[in-house]
């Protein structure tokens, strides 16, 4: 029933079309990140820049990252970039096909495993996001927090047991889909393919039951764009950081909105410039791990660029070609 669902309403999307393991892996880690409507022209970009395993492991991090750019959580970019050089140096370049090797690659958890073993080699394996989980807390009417480990086992092996013994790997990808497009957080029962037997259909919009997110922490930041000669200062983040690889221009944390002169007093102090100011943009809101930034653009221009160590001075044409973080990439823009 559900197999014939899916295979009757699924959605046309490009990593379907040619279901490879290095294109289910793609796309499935592009796929935690945002949804499939987004995700579709980062994968075609993508698979032109890095058709298979052994170009994306001799690829340089710097593409790797500014092809990601504006996908977030940039961590699985150096993992997918990472992974493909373990496959390379320990499977010569080829994905490996049991779950053991496949868990034993640098960023593979077990939902992306499952996924790889599902879509890309057809084995029974049932992966299980967010879209399945909230599908079978709602189908077997599961009312304890989803969120903890019993009850993702649960989870788990409900979605086991749901596989159809010919072609498991339609049941799996069709739980996802259905996940996506009908039993969505306002699910759509009337139309929904396991209507008859869900359990949960009559609490759907209560379920399933999450832990209370965690508050984000607010950050007010003075964002400084200094120029001097067509050129503009900027950092690399380190390794290891949140915003490891990726540029920012320079910033100071406020606990409230600086007038400009606090502003100038704390370039001189940490850079040792004196600009003048040209202007203040629009702030603009910025959304990372567990933060929620709000940063003010300022801009100032000085006579010549100054070195000052861990910055470097780009040409203002160059910028758009470095991988920024998203909310320093949308000052960019402005
Ligand atoms: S019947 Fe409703 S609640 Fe149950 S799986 Fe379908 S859409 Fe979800």
């Amino acid at each position: 029933m559900l197999n014939d669902w899916f295979q009757n309403h699924k959605r046309d999307l490009p990593w379907r079309a040619d279901p490879t393991p290095y294109r289910v892996w793609i796309s499935e880690v592009m796929l935690q990140q945002t949804r499939a409507t987004v995700v579709i022209p980062y994968f075609e970009k993508w698979m032109r820049l890095f058709p298979d395993v052994a170009t994306l492991a001799h690829a340089s991090l710097d593409a790797v990252i500014k092809a990601w750019e504006g996908l977030g959580y940039y961590s699985r970019a150096r993992n997918l970039h990472k992974g493909a050089q373990q496959i390379v140096e320990r499977f010569g370049g080829e994905i490996p096909s049991t779950r053991e090797e496949l868990m034993s690659i640098q960023g593979l958890g077990p939902y992306t495993v499952n996924a790889i073993l599902s879509f890309g080699f057809r084995k029974r394996a049932a992966p299980v996001d967010g879209n399945v989980t909230r599908v079978l807390a709602r189908f077997f009417a599961i009312e304890d927090n989803v969120c903890k480990q019993a009850v993702k086992r649960k989870i788990a092996q409900g979605a086991e047991a749901l596989l159809t013994p010919d072609e498991p790997w339609v049941t799996a990808e069709a739980l996802i889909e259905l996940g996506a497009t009908i039993c969505t957080p306002r699910p759509r029962c009337e139309i929904c393919p396991l209507n008859k037997n869900c359990l949960g259909k009559e609490r759907a919009h209560l379920l399933p039951i999450k832990n209370i997110e965690k508050e984000l922490t607010q950050l007010k930041r003075a964002v400084l764009w200094i120029e001097a000669v067509g050129k503009v200062l900027v950092k690399k983040g380190e390794p290891g950081k949140i915003m490891a690889d990726l540029y920012e221009f320079p910033y100071f944390e406020m606990e409230e909105l600086w007038p400009i002169q606090k502003i100038k007093k704390a370039i001189l102090a940490e850079f040792g410039l004196k600009p003048q100011v040209i202007g203040q943009g629009p702030q603009v809101t910025h959304t990372f791990t567990r933060y929620k930034a709000t940063l003010f653009p300022f801009k100032f221009r000085l006579k010549t660029p100054q070195e000052i160590v861990g910055y470097e001075w780009v040409e203002q044409n160059n910028l758009s070609k470095l991988p920024f973080s998203s909310g320093h990439r949308r000052i960019l823009h402005l």
